[in-house]
Order: C-alpha cells, then structure tokens, then sequence
C-alpha cells in the first residue's frame, strides 16, 4: 500500500483518488474551501450558479461511460437531455446550430455566396491549415468565416485567429467535409442526428452533485494550497507529512516554484511561456427559451456564449423564475458587465459573477512534447501529473477522467 498525495480536488484528482483508493492511502490537497474546481456550483436565492460555464456531461469514451455509471444511477440521478443550441446573428435571425447545416435559411444573397465558396473548396485540398484562421475559412468557406466563424472566435480568444495555433483542434471541433456540408443542407440533417447532441444533466444539485459523489469517503483537506513539495531519499514530504508518491491536479505554471529536490530547469522557461485566457461567468435571470446554448457572434457586445443552465435541469430554478450564465472572456469589471448586459438578447438581469483567470489552455506546437518530457522525468521519482492545465489541454470533464485513468494506471503498476 503506497502513501499518495494528490494536489486539487477537480474532476481528475477526484478521479485519480477514487482510482487509488481503496488499494492506497490517500490523501487529497485542495486550496480552496470547497471541492469541484471549474465545475463548481452554488446555490443563490435557491437558484444553482455554475460558477464557470454550465457542465454537462457526455463521452465518446466507453471506458469513461462504463466508470462513470458504477457512481451514479443513469435514471434516478441524471436525465438525459437533447441538445438545442441556436445562434442569434446580429440581424435578429435565430439560426440552429452548428451554421454550416443551415445555410439554406440565410438571407437568399448569403446563400449565394456560401454555396459558391463550398463549390471552390470542393476542388482544393482541405486538410492543410496551420492555424485556426485557415482552418475555418478552409473548412467553411470565406462568407461563413465572416459571417459567423470569425467573429464569434475573436471574442473567445480576443486575439487574431490567425495567431491561434492549430494543435488543440484535434477531436475538439467538428471536422466536417464540404461534401457533408452540403449533403445536411439538401437533407435538412438536424443536430438531433448527431452522436454529441444529447447530454446528461445532474437531476440536482448540477455538476456540484458529480463531484460531491466522487469525493465520498475520501480524505480530502480543504483551504490547503500546497506551495512546497520537497524530494529527498525517494520520500515526498507534502504539508510536512512524507508520502511515497504525489499527484499533482493543480497547474504546471505553478510547479516550478514548489517543487524542490529535482531539478526541472530545462522546462521552467517553456512552462512559464505557456498562453491561456480566463473567463467571467456571469449568473443572470433571463428569459424563458427553449436553448441549451446560445452562440452570440454579434461584435457589439463582447459576451460570446449563453448557457441556458435554467434549462438543463427543473431543480436548477427557484420557483417562477429562469436563470442562465453568460460568457466573457478574460476579466470585465462589474459595472462593465452591467452595462453590456443592456444590450444581449434575453433581457439578461444581473445576480452575480465570477472570475477564473485559467479557463483556456492554449497550445503550440512544442507544448505536447515538452510536457509529455517533463511528466516523464518526474514519474521516475513517482511525480505524476493528470489534468486540463498540468497536461495544457481542452479537455472536457470526460477527457479529464480519462487522463486520470491513465495516470492511475501508472501509478499502480
Ligand atoms: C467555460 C467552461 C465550460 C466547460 N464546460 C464543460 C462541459 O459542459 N462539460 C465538460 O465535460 N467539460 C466542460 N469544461 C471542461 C471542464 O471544466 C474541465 O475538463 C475540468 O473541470 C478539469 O478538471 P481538472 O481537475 O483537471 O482542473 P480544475 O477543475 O481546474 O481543478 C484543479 C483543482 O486543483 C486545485 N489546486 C490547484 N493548485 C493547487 C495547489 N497548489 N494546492 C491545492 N490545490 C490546488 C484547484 O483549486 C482546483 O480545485 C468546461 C470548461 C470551461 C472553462
């Protein structure tokens, strides 16, 4: 039985621990007063606040699906959702979403040039981008990219799209043909059809729910930061008690500073050179909708995402009332906030907000190799690390467990 110190209780700590448990001792370090990093939740007024996003879950992972059904039961404790997601374009128009299967309800003159695009894409090579800019306008052609694709992106990551590496897309973003452009749009394909349209939602409580389950019975030490992490004779010494192995959750651009006894040098400058954004969540009453997500590409507001987190769940409402969660990336200061809400659609009435400063990894080229070289190097002194900003990758919840899984794995060989 090894003694394992695992650093943050989000999705993958909690995941790893569950993992260890019962055939380690395990102690989980989390730095804030409560468990669940970005999935999060609160109540308000008996309203549910996601304090980042609005976390839903579903996998194309059936190793994930299969784990994550032993915790829970599937009727009793979640619903399964069908996802609606429209985007308010700026002329009032609500087009479904995703935009490219809907072309044929744009304004007839948009359709024309659309369509003239998808026939020029048709006759070029498709795969050969190297940043997301080129990605889109090879995907989407040149008027959906104006139309849509650029400014809804440019507000997510508040910089050129030309500057926005390639490296993170892979199985992030849909990768559709030109052929199955055009196929859904002769066909009238409907997201429904999709195998990422449905969701499953927590019958109470939101995403709070999932980890509070996660966390049963383990021992976890709340308000801890871990700010040191000393190596010496094949012993962890964390929070002054002395381990045979840690797993750090937390963030890589943390680690240099903490970590003692090893010399990982060599790394310090790419790690402190990693690019991310953060994001304000903020809690609002709206108005009643059908949407589980509306995309808001409209450059005269900066928020980019309503999440109609009232409509996930009934439990997710007081009584008589409708709340949902807009989107801004980075930090915009309250009275800001109030005052881009007078112009977002929904009437969006102001409760709250929060502020994550990581909420967006953003790779280059060289960040997989780099930490893939750094988590090798560390797991020879049996330092592990799994996570969305140890690893530097969007990963959804599901990706996260996943990761977690892995590194369990190696932990128990
Ligand atoms: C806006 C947004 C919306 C999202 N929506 C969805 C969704 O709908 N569905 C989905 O599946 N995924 C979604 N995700 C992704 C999901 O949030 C992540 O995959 C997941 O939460 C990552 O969990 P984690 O444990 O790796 O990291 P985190 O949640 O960041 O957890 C890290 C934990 O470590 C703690 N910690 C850090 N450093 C220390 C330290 N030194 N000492 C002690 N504790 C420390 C932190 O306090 C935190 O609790 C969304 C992400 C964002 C940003």
């Amino acid at each position: 039985m090894k003694r394992i110190a695992i650093i943050g209780a989000g999705i993958s700590g909690l995941t790893v621990a569950r993992l260890l448990h019962e055939t380690n001792q395990v102690t989980i370090y989390e730095a804030a007063d409560t468990i669940g990093g970005l999935v999060r939740c609160e109540r308000l007024d008996g309203n549910l606040l996601h304090v980042c996003g609005g976390h839903v879950f579903n996998t194309k992972h059936q190793e994930v699906l299969n784990w994550f059904w032993q915790h829970f039961d599937k009727t009793k404790e979640f619903h399964l959702a069908q996802r609606n997601s429209s985007i308010f374009m700026p002329n009032g128009q609500e087009i479904p979403y995703p935009i490219e299967n809907y072309i044929y309800l744009l304004p007839k003159e948009i359709q024309e040039t659309a369509i003239q695009d998808l026939l020029e894409l048709a006759q070029t090579e498709q795969d050969q981008y190297d940043n997301f800019e080129a990605f889109l306008q090879k995907r989407f052609g040149e008027t959906l990219y104006h139309l849509y694709f650029k400014p809804y992106n440019e507000k997510i990551w508040r910089r050129s799209l030309q500057s926005v590496p390639i490296d993170w897309l892979e199985g992030k973003l849909p990768m559709p043909r030109v052929e199955e452009i055009i196929y859904n749009n002769f066909n009238h394909i409907a997201e429904k059809q999709f195998v990422h349209s449905s969701f499953y939602y927590e019958q109470n409580g939101g995403s709070q729910f999932l980890v509070n389950r996660l966390a049963e019975s383990l021992d976890i030490r709340l308000s801890s930061p871990i700010e040191h992490i000393c190596y010496n004779e094949e012993t962890w010494s964390v929070n002054n008690e002395q381990y045979d192995a840690v797993v750090f959750c937390g963030n890589i651009r943390q680690l240099p500073s903490i970590i003692e006894g090893i010399n990982i040098q060599p790394w310090t400058k790419p790690i402190a050179e990693l690019q991310y954004h953060g994001t304000t969540t903020v809690f609002c009453e709206i108005d009643k909708n059908p949407y589980s997500w509306i995309y808001l590409p409209n450059k005269e507001y900066q928020a980019h995402r309503i999440i109609c987190t009232g409509n996930f769940a009934p439990s997710n409402n007081a009584e008589g009332h409708m709340t949902g969660t807009i989107e801004f990336t980075d930090e915009i200061s309250e009275e800001e906030i109030k005052r881009q809400l007078t112009t977002i659609p929904l009437h969006p009435r102001y409760i709250t907000h929060r502020y994550h400063p990581y909420t967006y990894p953003i790779q280059d080229k060289n960040t997989r190799t780099m930490l893939q070289s750094l988590k090798k190097e560390l797991a020879s002194y049996q330092l592990f690390m799994t996570g969305r900003f140890v690893d530097w990758e969007y990963y959804n919840m599901d990706a996260a467990m996943l990761a977690a899984m892995r590194t369990a794995e190696r932990i128990n060989l």
